[in-house]
């Protein structure tokens, strides 16, 4: 199966999508209705989120498999560390490859319900996304990619030490990595710059939020770690109470930070897509975005 590299190897700028696995049938059936309408798109990947708890986490297994089997679509795994012994991460690493998924996001993972809480490893598991790494590559021929933050980790003493960790990352043996929400343009680009200034050429992928409602504002501010700018919130706000305005003027300042960053040359835009394809189709059309395999 090809692997996300080999996808991202073209010159024009491409874009990926991001689902997490469904709860129930319902969900199930929303986010396989999404999966079939984005296909066709061609991305030159697509990815599911994995949880802190036990049918999440199993929910991820199970679609990532049918993704795998079913679709003409290229599925990255995401791994988190959490909760998890060094016998039981190779076991789902195991799992991946078993249905021929050789792509995997490796991550350390959050404590359960506390985004950015206290860290409090696995007796038997993993410290850092860096060892999670070296596990993956070291049990097979994986595409592998880590996280990325534009204003640092939160847990990050400063921007220095955040470039330093996310290094070792690829020096592990990391492909790439996609970045955490951010705002503007800049803060994307700063990031590439502190990583080409520290002499790593590495691939980075700015991750983007369709901005459609409010709660889509927050949720980029609450996973960001950073204050949204006054620019923004200006534009946005005071739309709040008007559903289709404020989808209106979000996807018009979303089409504007994804237009300054193809100008920039990024390889893929990875958009998030809270499981529904609307959004991102309508972005993907407004900005020309090419299929992968062209
Ligand atoms: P790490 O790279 O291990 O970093 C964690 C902290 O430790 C940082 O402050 C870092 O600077 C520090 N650090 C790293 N290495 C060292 C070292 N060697 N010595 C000392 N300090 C070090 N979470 C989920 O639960 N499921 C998901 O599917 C998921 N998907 C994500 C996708 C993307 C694109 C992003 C950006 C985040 C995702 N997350 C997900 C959230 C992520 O797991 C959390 O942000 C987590 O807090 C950090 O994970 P990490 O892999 O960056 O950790």
């Amino acid at each position: 199966m090809t692997t996300v590299v080999e996808r991202l190897r073209g010159d024009a700028t491409v874009f990926s999508v991001e689902f997490f696995p469904p709860r129930d049938a319902a969900d199930e059936a929303i986010l396989w209705r999404s999966i079939r309408e984005l296909e066709s798109f061609d991305p030159a990947y697509m990815s599911i989120t994995y949880g802190a708890g036990g049918s999440s986490r199993d929910g991820t297994i199970r679609s990532i498999a049918r993704v795998a089997t079913e679709t003409t679509l290229v599925p990255m795994a995401h791994l988190t560390a959490v909760g998890h012994s060094v016998a039981e991460l190779r076991h789902v690493i195991g799992s991946y490859a078993a249905v021929g998924v050789r792509n995997i996001l490796a991550l350390r993972g959050d404590p359960p319900g506390d985004p950015y809480g206290e860290w409090v490893p696995h007796p038997n598991g993993l410290n850092y996304a860096e060892e999670l790494v070296t596990l993956v590559r070291s049990l097979g021929d994986f595409c592998v990619g880590v996280s990325a933050f534009p204003y640092g980790h939160p847990r990050s003493a400063d921007l220095d030490t955040d470039t330093l960790h996310l290094v070792r990352k690829f020096r592990a043996g990391a492909d790439f990595a996609i970045a955490q929400l951010f705002f503007q343009p800049e803060d994307f680009l700063r990031l590439r710059d502190r990583v080409a200034a520290a002499g790593c050429e590495a691939l980075l992928i700015p991750g983007i939020m369709p901005l459609t409602t409010p709660r889509t504002l927050r949720k980029t501010i609450e996973l960001s770690g950073a204050s949204a700018p006054s620019s923004l919130l200006n534009r946005l706000e005071p739309l709040s109470d008007d559903p289709k305005a404020f989808r209106a003027e979000g996807l018009d300042a979303v089409t504007e930070l994804c237009e300054r960053l193809i100008a920039e040359g990024v390889p893929d835009l990875h958009f998030y897509t809270f499981n529904r394809s609307k959004a991102t189709r309508e972005l993907v059309s407004r900005l020309g975005l090419v299929p992968a395999r062209a």
